[in-house]
């Protein structure tokens, strides 16, 4: 009998740290040894000519996720999964939300239901909270958090979500006392509202407006006051799919004054512009999706914050609503922009896009796509077993072969859209591979694993170390003449 289940033999590892040739021994689901060669395996797998990297953690996604409009999302938690295991993945973190009138423990419930005897990967949830009664903040969300559910996301914009500044603060206090981590949508509801008000006035609804119906500047606004809000009460934050140059540089001045703040961008946020929602008829609906897809120039700026640490992760917001009555058009195929389902699908193309424009056309390093694929979003969002290569680890691994180039296709999402946005671009360096706690999900580009084999993730409290934070002099004790206000 071997001594390892499978052993990985011949590959080029890497982490967010390092590289190096080697071979890793995986025994009960876990990383039991790496060395420069292991013999010996029940199952061994060639890697040579390979990289061989912690498998993705896709810690944006919407599946079997019902908008606040009440459309279903097209993917499940098996398509959801098995393309998201496709395009690199081991394990991702759709989110449960909450709409108004519903109870969180009902919500978590269901999504259970969805999840579980389907999921091909580890999953978790964030929760989206758009109903934050005094019950859902005292006895629920505290039990959400003793679950292992440690992030909750909030949304400044779409009036049925919605919170306002003071429903945002009572999240980010809740939120801090236990531990767990805010997420926010940030734009500016009454600068899109008065913008679609005034487009529509005009006669102006086809998609190509819902580029300039939400400003830039509603992304600043609503960034800047987030983090205002979050800094009042010292409370860690992350903002979701940064697309604005102003937005990141709040960021990255706020993440260097020791403010708790973590962010993300998006592949669509690089890859696509405001001149792919003017594309004849209606093929601009494809590209609705809220922040918008803005410019170039824009685009430049963004890869600069990659490169310079800005963001945590590179995520994908999968939304995935099919180009038909079900989804983008439910409300009739020539429908007024605001009335089309936003969203666009991106689970499986994540790691390709961003391995092909960022490593192989040499904007960052390798260690830099693992950071941003993988290691940040089990850090951030406290998966501990999770998103690295080491003994004792969760053996969750993909296997690339960074020198394949294949042209983007819908059949290479293997979910259950009827196109995607990155339809023929060229992309080198494709995922081969992809292993789930020892168990091969992907081989050679094949599915070989079942549905609901993935387990729900308990997630730890976010870690802060480093982040000094920021005390507002009037929640000082030492200064505020020992008035109590302080979470
Ligand atoms: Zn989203």
């Amino acid at each position: 009998m071997s001594a390892f289940d499978t052993v990985i033999h011949g590959g080029t590892i890497a982490t967010a740290t390092d590289t190096w040739k080697g071979d890793i021994g995986i025994r009960g689901g876990r990383i039991a040894a790496l060395a420069e060669r292991i013999d010996g395996g029940a199952t061994r797998i060639d890697a040579s000519g390979r990289l061989v990297l912690p498998g993705g953690i896709e810690a944006h996604c919407h599946i079997a996720q019902e908008s606040s409009s009440g459309v279903m999302s097209a993917d499940d938690y098996y398509s959801g999964s098995v393309s998201a295991a496709f395009g690199g993945n081991s394990s991702f973190v759709p989110f449960a939300a909450q709409h108004r009138g519903q109870s969180v423990d009902d919500v978590i419930a269901t999504y259970d239901d969805r999840a579980a005897p389907n999921s091909v990967l580890d999953y978790s949830y964030h929760l989206i909270i758009s109903d934050p009664t005094p019950k859902v903040l005292t006895e629920e969300l505290p039990r959400a958090f003793a679950r292992g559910i440690t992030s909750f996301k909030v949304f400044m914009t779409y009036d049925l979500m919605n919170l306002g500044d003071g429903g945002m603060l009572n999240i980010l206090t809740v939120a801090k006392a236990h531990g767990a981590l805010t997420m926010v949508h940030a734009e500016n509801n009454d600068m899109v509202k008065w913008m679609n008000r005034r487009l529509a006035e005009a006669g102006l609804t086809e998609p190509k407006y819902h580029a300039i119906s939400r400003p830039a500047l509603a992304e600043e606004e609503a960034i800047h006051r987030a983090v205002s809000l979050a800094k009042l009460v010292d409370a860690p934050l992350f903002i979701v799919h940064v697309s604005t140059p102003e937005g990141a540089e709040i960021v990255q001045r706020e993440r260097l004054r020791g403010t708790k703040l973590f962010a993300e961008t998006c592949p669509q946020y690089l890859a696509l512009t405001r001149e792919d929602l003017d594309r004849p008829g209606m093929e601009g609906a494809k590209f609705i999706c809220s922040p918008p897809v803005r410019d170039a120039e824009g685009q430049a700026v963004l890869w600069r914050h990659i490169q310079a640490g800005t963001f945590a992760s590179v995520s994908s917001d999968h939304a995935p609503y099919r180009f038909d009555e079900t989804g983008k058009f439910l409300n009739g195929r020539d429908a007024p922009y605001p009335k089309i389902s936003n969203g666009m699908p991106g689970i499986g193309m994540r790691l390709p896009y961003l391995f092909s424009e960022g490593v192989v056309k040499g904007r960052i390093t390798l260690q830099q796509f693992v950071g941003l694929s993988s290691t940040n979003a089990a850090k951030t969002f406290g998966m501990d077993t999770k998103g690295s290569i080491a003994p004792g680890m969760d053996a969750d691994i993909a296997i690339w072969n960074p020198e394949e180039t294949r042209t983007a296709t819908l059949a290479d999402q293997h979910d259950n859209m009827d196109y995607t946005p990155f339809e023929g671009m060229e992309i080198t360096g494709w995922p081969q591979t992809v292993l789930s706690r020892g168990e091969i999900v992907i081989e050679n580009r094949e599915l070989k694993a079942g549905r609901g084999r993935g387990r729900f993730v308990a997630r730890k409290p976010v870690s802060l170390t480093g982040m000094p934070g920021y005390t507002a002099p009037e929640l000082d004790p030492a200064r505020n003449f020992g008035a109590k206000v302080a979470p």
